[in-house]
C-alpha cells in the first residue's frame, strides 16, 4: 500500500478522552472513530488488525475440529423466554421492539439460539462431538463503556458452543479449547494466562477465564509467578485425544491462578512467598462447562443409542476478538507508539523514502516495494512529501515491526537502513539484504 493513496488519519494531539495507552494510540494512529458511546467505526488500520487477530482464531478453531457458521444480530426474545434467561440478564441486554410489536434483542451472546439449531437439526449421537462457533458482533448495553475498544458496547467476539453425549465429551471439548486458546494467544504474540474463574450469567460448573496482565486491566488477579514460565509453543497435539489435552489443562492450571471473583487466601498463602504474585489483567476470553443447563429446558435431545432420549451437555468458549487489540497494544508499545507482534501487524514493513521526488530514491522504494510484495509481504510505502522526522513519527506511532529507510545519500554507498521497531536498532545494508532479512 502506498501511503499517498491510502487513509490513515493520524492525529497529532493526544484526544483527551482516552484514558489508557492503548485507547490513545488506537485514536491516535487512526485506527477507531467513536460513533456513539462504547460503538465504534473501525478504520482501514484497526480493521487490518481486526481482520488479522479474526484469521488467527479462525485457523486455531479450524485446526482443533471446530465448525464456523454465522448467527444473526438480532433475535427474537421468545429462545430466551424459554431458557429462562430473558429476564433474568437484566440492563446489559438491548431490548427492541419492531414494527408488529414483537420483542427482539442485539445478541449478547448465543447459546439460545445456537441450542436452537441444534434440536432443529440434529436428534442421534452418532452426530456427536459437534462443535460450531462464529465470529460476529455482539452488544452489552455496559454501565460504564470505557478504554475504548476494551470495554465497547458494541464488540466483536468468538463464540464457540460444544454439543457432547457424556458429561466426559464435554469435558475434553473444554480442554480442547483451553488448548485452541493457548495456541491462539500466543500467536498473537501474548500470553494469556488461564484462571479460574466465576460462572456469572451464562451458568456453570467449571470456568477459566484468560487473562493478559496489564496495570490497567480491570481485574485483579493473584498467581504463582511459575505459571508466567509457561509456553505452549509449537509442540504437536492431537486435539482427539483426551488425555494430551487433559495433560496441557493439567500443566496450565494446576498452579494457583484466580481472578479476584474466587480468590481464596488460605490456598494462595500455600504458594511458597517469594512466588505469590497480585497484579492486575485483562480478560481476553472464557470457556465454560456447564452441562445440560440449556438443552434440558430447550428440549435438546439425542438418541443415545439405547433407546433412550438425553439432553446433550454443552459449554461455550468465547475470545473478546476487540478487545484483543487493546490487550495487544497494552502488553506491547513504548512512548512512541504500538509495538505489533508479527502475527498481527496490519502491514509486515514500512518503506519511508526521505526525500520522495528524487528519482534514484523513488527507483530504490519502487524495487523494495515491489520485491516485498512478490514475497507476499504487505509493505506500507510512505511515498508522501512529509518531513521525514514526521514519517519516522508515523512509522513509530502504528508500530510497524521493520521499517525501511532509503535516501539519496546511502544510495550512494549502496545502502538502506533496516530498523527493528522493537529494539530501536539499525543497519545500513544493500536494499536487495534488507528485503531478505524482513521476510
Ligand atoms: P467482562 O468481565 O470484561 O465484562 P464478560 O465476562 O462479561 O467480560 P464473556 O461473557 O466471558 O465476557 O465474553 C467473552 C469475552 O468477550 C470476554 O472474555 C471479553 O474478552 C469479551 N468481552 C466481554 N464484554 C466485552 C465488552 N463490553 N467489550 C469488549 N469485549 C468484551
Ligand atoms: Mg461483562
Ligand atoms: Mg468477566
Ligand atoms: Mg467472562
Amino acid at each position: 500500500m502506498r501511503l499517498s493513496r491510502y487513509f490513515l488519519p493520524v492525529l497529532k494531539e493526544t484526544p483527551a478522552e482516552a484514558q489508557i495507552v492503548s485507547h490513545r494510540y488506537m485514536l491516535r494512529a487512526g485506527m477507531i472513530k467513536q460513533a456513539s458511546a462504547g460503538i465504534y467505526s473501525w478504520l482501514p488500520l484497526g480493521y487490518r488488525v481486526l481482520r488479522k487477530i479474526e484469521d488467527i482464531i479462525h485457523d486455531e478453531q479450524q485446526r482443533a475440529g471446530h465448525i464456523p457458521l454465522l448467527m444473526p444480530t438480532l433475535q427474537s426474545a421468545d429462545l430466551w423466554r424459554e431458557s429462562g434467561r430473558y429476564e433474568a440478564y437484566g440492563e446489559e441486554m438491548l431490548r427492541i421492539t419492531d414494527r408488529h410489536d414483537r420483542d427482539m434483542l442485539y445478541t449478547p451472546t448465543a447459546e439460545e439460539l445456537i441450542t436452537d439449531i441444534f434440536r432443529a437439526n440434529v436428534s442421534s449421537y452418532k452426530d456427536l462431538p459437534l462443535t460450531l462457533y462464529q465470529i460476529q458482533w455482539k452488544f452489552r448495553d455496559e454501565i460504564r463503556p470505557r478504554f475504548g475498544v476494551m470495554r465497547g458496547r458494541e464488540f466483536y467476539m468468538k463464540d464457540g458452543y460444544n454439543f457432547d453425549l457424556t458429561k466426559e465429551d464435554a469435558l475434553h471439548a473444554y480442554n480442547r479449547h483451553l488448548v485452541s486458546y493457548l495456541r491462539t494467544y500466543e500467536r498473537m504474540g501474548l500470553q494469556a494466562i488461564p484462571m479460574r474463574a466465576d460462572s456469572g450469567p451464562i451458568g456453570g460448573d467449571d470456568t477459566h477465564e484468560f487473562l493478559v496482565l496489564a496495570e490497567t486491566g480491570e481485574s485483579e488477579v493473584f498467581y504463582d509467578s511459575e505459571i508466567t514460565d509457561l509456553k505452549f509453543g509449537d509442540r504437536e497435539i492431537d486435539y482427539d485425544s483426551h488425555e494430551q489435552c487433559r495433560a496441557v489443562l493439567e500443566e496450565f492450571t494446576s498452579r494457583y491462578a484466580r481472578t479476584d471473583e474466587t480468590h481464596d487466601e488460605a490456598l494462595f498463602n500455600q504458594v511458597p512467598e517469594e512466588r505469590r504474585r497480585t497484579a492486575r489483567g485483562i480478560e481476553v476470553g472464557q470457556i465454560f462447562y456447564f452441562g445440560t443447563k440449556y438443552s434440558e429446558p430447550m428440549g435438546a435431545t439425542v438418541s443415545d443409542g439405547e433407546g433412550n432420549q438425553v439432553p446433550v451437555h454443552m459449554g461455550s468458549h468465547g475470545i473478546g476478538v476487540s478487545r484483543l487489540l487493546g490487550a495487544i497494544i497494552e502488553a506491547s508499545h513504548d512512548d512512541k507508539g504500538i509495538i505489533w507482534p508479527e502475527g498481527v501487524t496490519p502491514f509486515h514493513c514500512g518503506i519511508v523514502n526521505l526525500k520522495s521526488g528524487d528519482e534514484a530514491a523513488d527507483a530504490a522504494c519502487d524495487k523494495i516495494y515491489a520485491a516485498l510484495r512478490a514475497l507476499g509481504l504487505d509493505p506500507l510505502y510512505d511515498d508522501t512529501n512529509d518531513r521525514a522526522g514526521a514519517k519516522f513519527a508515523t512509522m513509530d506511532l502504528i508500530g510497524l515491526p521493520w521499517r525501511i529507510t532509503v535516501g539519496p545519500r546511502g544510495l550512494k554507498n549502496g545502502v538502506v537502513e533496516l530498523t527493528s521497531r522493537r529494539t530501536g536498532e539499525s543497519e545500513e545494508l544493500p536494499p536487495e539484504e534488507a528485503v531478505a532479512k524482513v521476510a
